[in-house]
């Protein structure tokens, strides 16, 4: 459920018509609800409350926003991370060092340095060179990291190619038939406490049944090592829930998540920690638009041309991902169109053949589901600016991140003497 709703005709954020806010901070603009973010980080708590001891990383990267982070570190998130960058951010939006979880294909030694200074609650280990790099760095500041090893269960996660990341091919995680002895070597490394194991098998799943292998596989593991006299207090299951993006679409719920996990891991006797990104952002968030022009030809669909291009939501040109597309003020009427970005290239489009509510030049529209792995992946491409963010609280609402105009980023940028 979320609070974009239809008001007396107009499409709302909570209180707040989006006419309002396009009047005010101009378009495209992204609009996050506070009541929908903390709605879902309740559900998602709610869902783990049977188990024992539990943590919960939002994984920034699907919405690294400073105001959204402040609503989730209120819900006592943490933060899952992967870059130095985004640990910055944790700490800015005040999340506890402890609470943050280190995950990335590949640290540099500079972000395990600042993630150590920064005393980061744990590392997630992607192979054993990191591991060893990290307890070396540890031991000379006189630290010990707590980390746990991410392993690969080579389950296929069931979702788009490039979104999985729980199968032997790609480039996540140890086998996990190698992760006990890469586990008993990394704990004997001085600066290391190696706690526990980690799996994270992609993202928008549609299904359980893929993660429950994996949290098997998981749990198979956990025994093997403690068969081998090693330690395991911790257990990360990652992240990966899907959401719908087409109104109607059912998508297991985290009720049922959290049951299955209850299921899986009884007995486990370790603090089982979360990382969900998207199921919490997904649906708080739409991207608000404008109609630039419709083209119209004889024979063919229509294009409604609209001011947000693939650079502000990569997701449709990435992943021929679907986003539902909805009129502001919706008149009844319906056209069948193709619905496209100003950018040259054909991959900005959004919607082929379409059936969409009916729109002319200058009337507002909005892109649903659009809070999670939408403004994060914004570029300038075609030397359009970046995309501003605004969240709504109630009948308020606040510019979260200003536009970034075209002439701020080429500010940026040097001629050489030797050109001049
Ligand atoms: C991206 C990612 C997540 C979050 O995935 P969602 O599908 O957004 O829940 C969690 N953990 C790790 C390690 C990730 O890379």
């Amino acid at each position: 459920m979320d609070h974009f709703q239809l008001v007396d005709g107009v499409l709302h954020a909570e209180q707040v018509p989006l006419t309002r806010i396009a009047e005010e901070v101009g378009t495209p603009v992204y609009v996050y609800s506070r009541a929908t973010l903390e709605r879902h980080a309740r559900v998602f708590k709610d869902a783990l409350a049977a188990l024992p001891r539990t943590h919960v990383a939002f994984a920034i990267k699907a919405n690294p926003n400073l105001a959204v982070l402040k609503v989730l570190a209120s819900q006592g998130f943490g933060a899952d991370v992967v870059s130095g960058g985004e640990i910055a951010r944790a700490l800015a939006a005040g999340m506890a060092p402890g609470d943050i979880v280190f995950s990335g294909v590949g640290k540099t030694r500079d972000e395990l340095g600042y993630a150590l200074d920064s005393g980061v609650g744990q590392f997630n280990i992607e192979l054993e060179e990191e591991g060893a790099v990290l307890a070396e760095l540890a031991a000379a500041r006189g630290l010990t990291a707590s980390a746990a090893l991410r392993v690969n269960p080579d389950v296929d996660a069931g979702t788009h190619d490039k979104i999985s990341t729980g199968k032997a091919e790609n480039k996540f995680g140890v086998p996990i038939d190698r992760a006990a002895g890469i586990y008993a070597r990394l704990a004997a490394l001085p600066g290391l406490e190696m706690r526990g194991v980690a799996v994270h098998i992609g993202s928008q799943l549609a299904d359980l049944a893929p993660l429950e292998s994996a949290f098997g596989k998981l749990g198979g593991l956990i025994a093997d090592l403690r068969g081998a006299g090693l330690t395991v207090s911790h257990a990360d299951l990652g992240g990966g829930l899907g959401v719908p993006y087409k109104a109607g679409e059912v998508f297991p719920s985290p009720a049922e998540y959290g049951a299955m996990v209850a299921r899986v891991t009884r007995g486990w006797d370790t603090v089982l920690m979360f990382e969900p990104g998207r199921v919490i952002a997904g649906n708080a968030g739409v991207l608000l638009t404008r109609t630039i022009r419709v083209k119209r030809s004889s024979n063919r669909d229509p294009f409604v041309i609209v001011d947000a291009a693939m650079n502000d939501l990569a997701r449709p040109a990435l992943y021929g991902a679907w986003h539902d597309f909805d009129a502001v003020r919706p008149s009844g009427r319906r056209m069948t169109a193709n619905v496209v970005g100003p950018i040259c290239e054909t991959g900005d489009t959004f919607a082929m053949g379409r059936d969409i509510d009916a729109l002319e030049a200058g009337e507002l529209a909005v892109f649903r589901t659009a809070g999670a792995y939408g403004a994060t992946m914004a570029s300038s491409y075609n030397s359009r600016g970046f995309v501003a963010e605004v969240m709504v609280d109630g009948d308020k609402f606040a510019v979260v991140a200003d536009r970034i105009l075209p002439e701020e980023i080429s500010a940026a940028e040097r001629v050489p003497e030797w050109l001049a």
